[in-house]
């Protein structure tokens, strides 16, 4: 860190996750300020945003209510004026008669309302000067002077990418780069700056893709040759027709599992699309060839789940299946599916024959997990996720793997009709609710989202469980399902429920995966507003599950309680099911890179890529790394050094 930083300011620049110096010169500007005139005091006009360069005469403080205001008689050669500071009290010791200030702002109804301002050299006031994005702790002029402190330090850093690449693709030089975020003359040396910077993460990131891909081209699997009797069994089992999108994704996954690389495949598909139906023909093909499969899932309920589905399908076609979880452990001996969570590799199961692994919500499994897996044997990977993620991130996220998509669920469904409720209304919903229970239908209920521990969200719905037993769903059975139960509990619970022994399952986001039952047609979320876009399309998918229309009542706050982007997510709800579409919507609501499932991926690291803009900067980082990546030296340490940290973050 630099010379001259205190220990305090040093812990709060650790809570903005910035280290070192290298951390401060990447420290991305949020925006810049646009250029303004600069103006006489005499020819100030209302709401024109200028900057002045005055002397202060005096300072004065007062306070209205909690705001703490600032002011000082200031002086040009043209006339006098009075600018306003709020709530920036420690700034009146610096204002001592006498001393001369830039200061950048607009006249207002207090005098001169002051947004940025410098005392002695010129920095913040500046035409593009930066804005970066602060803490409460670390006033912005306090970091803009640490930044400027660690410029000098910017030849300090070797630049890792060949001179050959950067010349041939123009890009400026990394030091000047670095100085040119902090310092543009204009927007455009601002943006060539920040593209040269997003192309280096861009880069390293491929390259790091790249290598696992080549890692793998050594690795050997059993090559399972083509279809056999037992999957043509298996679809002539299933009560129904697959989709086209199914039919291709099998297509691409036997042309895989007939060669010796092992397979490398996402099977990304929306919640209800027909994974499963896919993932089960994947091992069943591992089956027919004499070998075994494994699914693994990342939570109990989700492996229970899963065992439940296939479970009585192996049966009917006389194949052994085991489940395996930390509580739970059928016959393993001699099976030839094994399903799972993570407890399938930490406790040593026979997987000798293992040619097929299918590794659901693959984004929650920690890169440790999954290694462990391939650990000693190589087999086929299919990994899926029910979290849609637009393309331009599946590329840079899961950039070596291939990519199937069941991008449309099977057309005997119904969209979920969705609507938003404000709680004044909530009545109506229940009322909906108990109608459809009165038919026969069977309902979820969520519970708001309680942040402090999965033991209060447990006991808050156990509560509201309780509470709605004897109001809104009196008459009906209600069960409650929540993290903190024992397995045996739940699984109890769920066969109740899929028995429709109860009419509705009051939950916490634990069913958010994985449950399945066709009859539960309707379901009501409280405070709808507080859980994420994402989050709410993965609920949403435990209703329209069977032919029946389904619906979903997004319960929230009053709209006038709302934000701007709770209010944009409930709408993007209401008007789509379509896991894509709510996707890029939920990208575009809150911004790059901050979709989940990334930063599980690492990529809360891209810190200068914007991924819809950037699209074609990845496609050349893409190419580059292609070429790039056998090459020792600077740029390959760096590739170490990112994923190394990544890895262990994992
Ligand atoms: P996912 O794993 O993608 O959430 P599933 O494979 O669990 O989806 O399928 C959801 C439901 O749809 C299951 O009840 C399944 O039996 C049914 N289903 C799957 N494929 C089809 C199809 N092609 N036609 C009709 N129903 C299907
Ligand atoms: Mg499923």
């Amino acid at each position: 860190m630099l010379a001259g930083v205190g220990p305090a300011v040093r812990r709060k620049l650790a809570r903005l996750g910035l280290d070192t110096i290298r951390d401060l010169l990447e420290h991305r500007p949020r925006r810049y300020e646009s250029p303004v005139p600069e103006r006489r005091i005499a020819d100030l006009r209302e709401d024109e945003e200028v900057t002045i360069e005055a002397e202060v005469l005096s300072v004065g403080e007062r306070r209205r209510g909690r705001l703490r205001i600032l002011t000082a008689r200031v002086r040009d050669e043209s006339a006098t004026t009075t600018a306003t500071w709020f709530n920036q009290p420690w700034l009146k010791a610096q204002l001592q008669p006498g001393t001369r200030l830039r200061l950048r702002g607009r006249s207002g109804r207090y005098g001169f309302d002051v947004r940025s301002y410098d005392l002695g050299e010129a920095s913040a006031t500046a035409d593009f000067a930066p804005v970066y994005p602060a803490s409460e702790e670390l006033p912005p002029g306090r970091l803009r002077g640490l930044v400027e402190a660690a410029l000098p330090h910017a030849r300090d850093f070797p630049d890792a990418l060949p001179a050959e690449t950067r010349q041939r693709l123009d890009l400026p030089l990394l030091p000047d780069a670095l100085t040119a975020l902090h310092r543009p003359r204009d927007e455009r040396e601002a943006e060539l700056a920040r593209r040269r910077l997003a192309f280096d993460e861009l880069l390293v990131l491929q390259l790091g893709l790249a290598r696992r891909t080549r890692e793998r081209e050594g690795e050997r699997a059993p090559a399972l040759g083509t279809p056999g009797k037992l999957v043509a069994r298996y679809l002539e089992l299933l009560p129904f027709e697959l989709t086209p999108h199914q039919r291709s994704a099998i297509a691409e996954i036997d042309a895989d599992l007939a060669r010796a690389t092992p397979m490398q495949r996402l099977l990304q598909g929306d919640v209800g699309s027909g994974k499963t139906v896919v993932a089960l023909y994947a091992l069943l093909r591992a089956v027919e060839n004499g070998r075994q499969g494994a699914l693994m899932a990342p939570t109990e309920t989700l492996a229970e789940q899963h065992f439940l589905t296939v479970e009585p399908i192996c049966e009917e076609l006389g194949v052994r299946v085991a489940l395996l979880t930390g509580s739970v452990k059928t016959q393993e001996e001699g099976s030839q599916i094994v399903v799972g969570t993570h407890a399938l590799i930490q406790e040593g199961v026979d997987l000798g024959e293992l040619a097929v692994a299918v590794v659901d919500e693959q984004h929650r499994f920690g890169v440790e997990q999954r290694r462990a897996l391939a650990e000693g044997r190589s087999p086929h990977v299919l990994h899926m996720t029910a979290t849609p993620i637009p393309r331009t991130l599946a590329l840079t996220v899961y950039g070596d793997l291939a990519v199937s998509e069941i991008a449309k669920p099977p057309a005997s469904r119904k969209p979920v009709v969705t609507s938003w409720i404000p709680e004044e209304k909530a009545s109506k919903a229940y009322q909906r609710l108990r109608r459809l229970l009165a038919e026969g239908r069977q309902a979820y209920v969520v519970c708001p989202l309680v942040e402090e521990s999965e033991t209060s969200s447990a006991r808050a719905a156990e509560q509201e469980a309780e509470r709605l037993a004897r109001a809104e769903l009196r008459g009906f059975r209600v069960g409650c399902v929540h993290g903190r139960l024992r397995p045996a509990e739940r699984r109890e619970l769920m066969r109740r429920f899929k028995e429709r022994e109860l009419d509705v399952l009051v939950a916490t986001t634990v069913i958010e995966v994985g449950v399945d039952v066709a009859n539960a047609t309707v379901m009501i979320v409280q405070e709808a507003d507080r859980f994420g876009l994402a989050q709410l399309h993965q609920l949403r998918g435990r209703v329209g599950r069977g032919a029946e229309q389904s619906f979903c009542l997004l319960v929230s706050r009053a709209k006038e309680e709302l934000t701007d982007s709770a209010r944009e997510r409930l709408e993007a709800l209401e008007a789509s099911t379509d896991g894509f579409e709510l996707a890029e919507r939920d990208l575009e609501i809150r911004g790059e890179g901050q979709l989940l499932g990334t930063r599980q991926a690492g990529l809360s690291d891209l810190k200068f890529t914007r991924l819809r803009a950037d699209r074609p900067l990845l496609e050349l980082a893409r190419r580059e790394a292609a070429a790039l990546v056998d090459r020792p030296g600077p740029l390959a340490d760096e590739v170490d050094r990112v994923f190394a940290s990544r890895e262990a973050a994992a």
